[in-house]
């Protein structure tokens, strides 16, 4: 897509410090990371998000996930990593070029996930019953 950056780097009209290539993907570190050694792997086809991606892309993009992050998270000695997803503005989708985030994470390196909070029986039941009248009989 012409107004989209993660097509120019794939097209390589700008530049990324790419760390692992190949015919469907790419992986390059993101310019802001979060912690040092955060990568961004992407599909070089534009699709925006989880849902437009079809799965066996999205597939391919897992099992590149799952070969080079044990290395990201080594070249930056960490022990642990987060895998991620923006698919939304809502979410903190900001390119809308699909793309997984592999994160670093370091002891006491300040960033905490997410906080649970306590909620009702009812309302998880209600939730549960929305879900899953679309999959479960
Ligand atoms: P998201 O919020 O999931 O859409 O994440 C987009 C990510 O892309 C952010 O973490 C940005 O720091 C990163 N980013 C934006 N532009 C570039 C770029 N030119 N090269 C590398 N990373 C980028
Ligand atoms: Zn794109």
């Amino acid at each position: 897509m012409d107004d989209c950056v993660f097509c120019k780097i794939v097209s390589n009209d700008i530049p990324s410090y790419k760390v692992y290539e190949d015919e469907r993907s790419l992986a390059f570190l993101d310019i802001n990371p979060v912690n040092i050694g955060h990568t961004l792997v992407i599909p070089k086809e534009h699709h925006a998000d989880l849902s437009d991606t079809p799965p066996p892309l999205l597939a391919h993009l897992v099992g590149v996930v799952q070969k080079i992050a044990p290395t990201v998270a080594a070249s930056v000695n960490a022990e642990g990593f987060n895998l991620c997803m923006n698919n939304g503005q809502d979410a903190g989708q900001v390119i809308f070029h699909a793309h997984l985030h592999i994160i670093p994470r370091f002891p006491d390196d300040g960033h905490s996930l997410w906080s649970g909070r306590s909620i009702e029986e009812e309302e998880l039941s209600k939730t549960a019953d929305a879900i899953r009248k679309e999959f479960l009989v």
